[in-house]
This record gives C-alpha cells, sequence and structure tokens, in this order.
C-alpha cells in the first residue's frame, strides 16, 4: 500500500499529458509564453482569485510574496512552529526573523490565543499555515492582523481547493503561496509554485520580482531573482488541474472512510475538522501512543505512512541560535512523538482502507 503512487496518477492521464509535453517540446518555448498564462488564469480562477504567477516553487512564492511586500531585516514574522521547514526558510532569505507560535491541540494549526503575546513594534507580518490541508482558523487570525496593522499572507501549499467558512483559501490575506511539489494535492512532475492575490500592483511587483526585477525588457527596476516556471510544468498542470476537484473528493471520502472505521478504536486520537473548515486532506494525522511500534508494525504488512514533521521548526538546528529550547512549545512537541500520516490519497480504495484499518485493529489486539 503505496503513500504516494505518481506512477499510476501518470498512467491514467497518460495520452492527455504526453500531448500536452509534446506540443511544449514541438513549440520550442520552454519559458513563459501562452502555457504559463494559460495554466495562470485557470488556477486563478479555480482559486476564485483575479491573479496567479506561476512560479518555480512554494519556498519561492513564499520568498517572493514576502520580498514584494518589503519584508526585510529588523522585521519580524509570525509563523506556526509547526509547519513545514521551508515557510520558515523563506522568512529567513529576506533578512526578518521569524517569531514563531505554537499550534492548537485539536486542528494543529497556529493557535490564534498565542499570536498577540508575540506581537511587537518590529512584527510586520503573519504568515497562516493551512497544515494538513486544514484552513487555519481565518476569522480569528484576520481580526489580529486588523487589529495590529500586520500583512497577512497565507501558506496555502498544502491546502488546494481547501475553504474556511465558505471563502477559498487563498483569499483571506494580501497574497498567498500554493506549491506544486510532485507529492502535494496538485503536484508538477518536477519542482512549481504559485502566488495568488487580489492586488493589482502587488501582481505586477511579484512578475517582475520572478522575472530578475524586469517588467519591462532589458529594463531591471529592482533586484529580483530567477523563479519563473518551466513551461512544460504548466502544461502538465494544466491537465492536473482539470482532476483536482475529482480528486480531492476521492482524499475527502477515503477519509471520511477512516473516520469510520476507526471511531471505535480508542487508542487513536483522529483527526478533528473545525466546523468552518474545508478539509481536502493532504495528509491524514492520526495520534497514537507507540507511534513507532504502529509504524514498523504496517510497514510489515507493506503499508507506508509517514510522520509530518518529526521535528518542529524550533528544534531544527537551523534555527538553534533563535532560543527555543525543548519545552518552548508544548504542543508542537506532544504531536512529534505521537502523530503518523496514513496513505490517503486519490489512488486508494475503499478496500484499501479497509485493509489498513484492519491492520491498525489487529494492532491494539481488536
Ligand atoms: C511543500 C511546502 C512548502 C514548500 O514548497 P516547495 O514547492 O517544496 O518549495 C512550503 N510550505 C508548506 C506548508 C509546504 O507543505
Amino acid at each position: 500500500m503505496k503513500f504516494h503512487n505518481l506512477s499510476s496518477q501518470y498512467r491514467s492521464l497518460q495520452k492527455e499529458i504526453n500531448q500536452a509535453v509534446t506540443q511544449v517540446l514541438q513549440s520550442g518555448h520552454f519559458s513563459e509564453g501562452n502555457e504559463i498564462s494559460r495554466f495562470e488564469s485557470q488556477f486563478a480562477n479555480t482559486h476564485l482569485s483575479p491573479y496567479c504567477i506561476a512560479l518555480n516553487s512554494g519556498t519561492s512564492a513564499l520568498h517572493t510574496i514576502l520580498k514584494s511586500l518589503d519584508i526585510t531585516s529588523g522585521h519580524q514574522v509570525i509563523v506556526p512552529t509547526n509547519t513545514c521547514f521551508p515557510t520558515v526558510e523563506a522568512i529567513y532569505m529576506t533578512g526578518a526573523q521569524p517569531l514563531l507560535v505554537d499550534c492548537e491541540p485539536d486542528y494543529y494549526n497556529i493557535d490564534p490565543g498565542q499570536i498577540e503575546s508575540v506581537i511587537n513594534e518590529n512584527t510586520k507580518a503573519i504568515v497562516a499555515v493551512h497544515l494538513y490541508g486544514q484552513p487555519a482558523q481565518m476569522d480569528k487570525i484576520r481580526n489580529i492582523a486588523d487589529k495590529h496593522n500586520l500583512l497577512l499572507i497565507e501558506d496555502c501549499s498544502q491546502a488546494h481547493l481547501a475553504s474556511f467558512n465558505g471563502t477559498m483559501v487563498g483569499n483571506f490575506g494580501i497574497a498567498s503561496a500554493f506549491s506544486f511539489y510532485p507529492t502535494k494535492n496538485l503536484g508538477a512532475f518536477g519542482e512549481g509554485g504559485a502566488v495568488v492575490t487580489n492586488d493589482a500592483s502587488l501582481n505586477n511587483k511579484i512578475r517582475a520580482f520572478k522575472n530578475h526585477g524586469s517588467s519591462t525588457k532589458n529594463v531591471h527596476e529592482f533586484i529580483g531573482h530567477n523563479y519563473r516556471m518551466d513551461s512544460i510544468q504548466a502544461a502538465i498542470l494544466s491537465v492536473k488541474l482539470k482532476h483536482l476537484q475529482k480528486w480531492t473528493e476521492r482524499r475527502r471520502k477515503n477519509a471520511q472512510h477512516y473516520l469510520e472505521l476507526l471511531a471505535d478504536c480508542h487508542e487513536i486520537v483522529l483527526p478533528a475538522t473545525h466546523p468552518k473548515s474545508f478539509h481536502v486532506y493532504h495528509q491524514f494525522v492520526i495520534r497514537v501512543q507507540k507511534r513507532d511500534q504502529l509504524q514498523q508494525f504496517l510497514q510489515r504488512q507493506g503499508i507506508e505512512t509517514a510522520i509530518h514533521y518529526p521535528i518542529p521548526c524550533h528544534l531544527q538546528p537551523a534555527l538553534s541560535h533563535l532560543g527555543y529550547r525543548k519545552g518552548s512549545f508544548p504542543i508542537a512537541e506532544m504531536l512529534v512523538n505521537q502523530i503518523l500520516s496514513l496513505p490517503v490519497a486519490e489512488h486508494l480504495t475503499h478496500p484499501d482502507i479497509g485493509y489498513i484499518c484492519d491492520r491498525i485493529k489487529k494492532f491494539y489486539h481488536k
């Protein structure tokens, strides 16, 4: 039982994808051009946002947003410690300092109740992460950002098509980052990312930033980067985007099946969904005691699982100079010893989920 099965996904779309890639190869246009602008408008429409800028990774997307909002050294940016490391890394890349915050015990996203206590006069922005595919509590976070005049940015790398209180992620802050890393809910055949925004001038600035600070050929208004998406990736993503809704429904059905089958297994804390959240289950994360033994047991039964993430950001060696210690963020630290991500992607069928649950119950002698 594979955790990801990207080759079976490819086989299911082989004809369409080969055709799209061949078209790019024959066109001779491998950077910028029609494939890019087509994907940008399709992705913007999908997320009900006026602007999308295609980039070469989610990390680039976060870095580009922060740079284009003039976040720089001396500034501080609030971010959950329970996130994929690149969220924090992108803040570092601007020279700003990340201000880490613990997560809530129920939904594992940044705890809105702990944000205000870290705000000071150098704090400029909040990066809210929709971890595992569940939106952070954007109503409360939006209120805090407004009250303290902070920029609000969303890291939607794990949350394509998720929504909160009926609003699609990517629309709560000034700009949002998406990743199309191969294993994300929408994945390229290589690296990819995007920014979504409803701010016209930010859109222009980000377009220039990803292209060496240039919006007019050979004129460089500022120092930027090369963060452009490859045309081949855009062509592949356009094909895959048509299937995203169907795949998301499959993830949600798989998750629902786990929730039903494991409901009577009291050794397991099942993932909770906030009543206002539309969860897209990038990961289906359970919490258990004896986690490592369960993981090894499942591995022996041919079931791949994963841990997202085994080390919270505040305990990463790269951030040791910030002075956080073991005990700084008790909820995130409790999670790292208990969490286990079960396979939930669209290649899994109901019988697969049934088999996995059966094995889990067997481990607990049920
Ligand atoms: C994957 C991911 C990133 C980084 O995206 P890349 O495309 O790998 O650079 C950032 N934040 C989160 C929450 C992610 O899951």
